[in-house]
């Protein structure tokens, strides 16, 4: 199958075929032909399946049939949980619009709002936004919704994984009722599906990768490796395997930190990404990995969500993530659009339970190799494999009041259900900051 038999308009095949693609993906596949008929679209399909192009290309299509977007009005909304996402949609946008007359930007906080103001004056054909910001900049009348024409949530259920409920709900009420809905989930769970029927009408559904399941053009196997020998280990594997790009996962803050100081004291370029450093550096830390200046990468499962490194070829998990589907989320990042990728995780003794948790959701009993001289003291116990979990039913969250402290309870409350591990949830700088915001007006 060729691109020109989805009904794409020849300024996109053109800026298709400036990136080098020849065939699309599953989800393009099946979602351009869906998205360009006007109909909502459903999609379980995670970083790496090509999803970007598969809702940019006909959304881009379908705008440039309409009228120009007048003074502060947008046309088309896309959602992102993160930065990093947001700015890479928006760079997908810009390319594959390039030939095309639509107008674009990315907003997103961390940076100065004063600026995305003035762009959103003119009024924007997409808009590439994170929640926080986006309800920050529509408090302040940076932009209208009243002749919004399409509504893209992506990556839905990280959105909730991040606590994002309330500030979705308050951006739905916001948008005008009559509108194009599309929402791209890595995995869904009971909660996105109680989400997807608030949001999509009569949708198109299209899967791409089975259910919780991960890439299988991605070699995953553990190293059982004693905690304090980890970051040895991982040298050790670097130096051993000549790996020349890695991204490396760390579960805290902290760690990455000290993990990137241990690696250039080593003398192996270095450089960690989570929500403490800021946005400049974020990018400039993403942009020298993915030119080569950096051999590895140390980032927080939130910093390095949807980071899109074309073929990445090697992921490193130190330490697994405390929610089992960011194990997916992780191996997503390698292995490509097709390329082959490996996935190493080095286990601790104390992260057995984890580990049971994530065989159990992938639903495989993941390979051992121990690495001669990094044989752990404390044993890591043999695992059986367990049956898959039954999704629990959340309660329905109720419509906030205000943005008090009853409000906030819910709000954590409810992210907390959305969360597979309750007890050791990550805090979100994005999810702190939009708390405090007065309620929002409605139009
Ligand atoms: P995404 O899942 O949208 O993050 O895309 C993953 C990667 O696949 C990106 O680097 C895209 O540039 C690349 N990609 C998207 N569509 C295609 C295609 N049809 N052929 C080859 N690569 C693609």
């Amino acid at each position: 199958m060729s691109f020109s038999t989805l009904g794409l308009c020849k300024q996109l095949l053109e800026a298709v075929s400036e990136k080098g693609y020849d065939t699309p993906s599953p989800i393009q596949a099946q979602a351009i032909p869906a998205v360009l008929n006007g109909r909502d679209v459903m999609a379980a399909a995670q970083t790496g399946t090509g999803k970007t192009a598969g809702f940019t290309l006909p959304l881009l299509q379908r705008l440039s049939k309409g009228p120009p977007a007048k003074a502060n009005q947008v046309r088309a909304l896309v959602l992102t949980p993160t930065r990093e996402l947001a700015a890479q949609v928006g760079e997908s946008v810009e390319a594959y619009g390039k030939h095309l007359r639509l107008r674009s930007t990315v907003v997103f906080g961390g940076v100065k709002i004063n600026p995305q103001m003035m762009r959103l004056r003119k009024g924007v054909d997409i808009l590439v936004a994170t929640p926080g910001r986006l309800l920050d900049l529509y408090q302040q009348n940076a932009m209208s919704f009243h002749t919004l024409e399409v509504l893209i949530l992506d990556e839905a259920d990280r959105m909730l994984d991040m606590g994002f409920i309330h500030d979705i709900r308050r951006i739905l009420k916001a948008l005008p009722n009559k509108r194009q809905n599309l929402m791209f989930s890595a995995t869904f769970s009971d909660d996105i599906r109680d989400l997807a029927k608030t949001i999509v009408n009569d949708p198109v559904e299209i899967s791409v990768t089975p259910r919780n399941s991960t890439a299988p053009n991605v070699s995953q196997w553990i190293h059982p490796v004693d905690k304090n020998q980890k970051r040895h280990l991982l040298l050790e594997l670097i130096s051993h395997h000549k790996w020349e790009q890695v991204l490396v996962f760390s579960r805290t803050k902290r760690g990455a930190n000290r993990l990137a100081e241990f690696l250039e004291k080593n003398n192996i370029q270095a450089a960690a990404i989570h929500g403490n450093k800021s946005q400049g550096a974020r990018t400039r830390a993403l942009g020298e990995f993915k030119s080569g200046k950096l051999r590895v990468l140390v980032a927080t499962d939130i910093a390095a969500r949807g980071l899109d490194i074309e073929q990445l070829p090697q992921v490193v998990n130190l330490d697994l993530p405390e929610v089992a589907h960011d194990y997916v989320h992780r191996i997503g990042r390698t292995g490509r659009a097709g390329a082959t990728g490996q996935a190493v995780s080095l286990v601790s003794a104390d992260e057995s339970q984890l580990l049971q948790d994530i065989e159990r959701l992938i639903q495989t009993l993941l390979p051992r190799k121990l690495v001669a001289g990094f044989e752990p003291q404390n044993k890591l116990p043999e695992l059986a494999l367990r049956p898959p979990a039954k999704a629990k039913k959340p309660k329905k969250p109720k419509p906030p009041q205000s943005e008090n402290a009853s409000s906030r309870a819910e709000t954590l409350k409810n992210a907390r259900l959305t969360a597979p591990n309750p007890q050791k949830r990550r805090r979100n700088p994005n999810k702190l900051k939009s708390q405090s915001r007065r309620p929002m007006r409605t139009p």
